[in-house]
């Protein structure tokens, strides 16, 4: 059984219902394609938002520390980060980066992408 996880951008929250990330999921398309039916979506987290709304680095920020801690726990392996990660559309939010290796780090494979960029 694959567990699997989606990471967002905070700010996205205002305008994005994660319509396209969920149905991307569950038709097993896009990212998602090679998933077989025994895979479960079982977690959804969000970067801990800007630098000029929160001065925390995600590094030192107990919220984000604890939501890898819990993804672990888990036994949560992969986790897929939503084009909301391009801040600009073009380039990544350098927080997300951070994110990413701090999931990296903890043995979670990372991989950009969720619905049709
Ligand atoms: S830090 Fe980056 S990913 Fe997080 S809310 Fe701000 S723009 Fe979005």
């Amino acid at each position: 059984m694959n567990k699997i996880g989606i990471l967002t951008c905070l700010h996205s929250n205002a305008v994005c219902a994660r319509v396209g990330c969920l149905s991307a999921f569950q038709n097993r398309t896009d990212f998602f394609q090679d998933y077989p039916e025994d895979t479960y979506l079982t977690a959804f987290m969000t970067c801990n938002g800007c630098k000029n709304a929160n001065p925390t680095e995600p590094a030192e920020d107990k919220g984000i520390l604890e939501k890898i801690d819990k993804l672990v726990n888990e036994k949560i392996n992969i986790i897929h980060v939503g084009v909301c990660r391009l801040s600009d559309g073009k380039h990544e939010c350098p927080r997300m980066t951070q994110i990413c290796e701090m999931l990296e780090e903890r043995g979670i494979k990372v991989i950009r992408g969720t619905h049709k960029e």
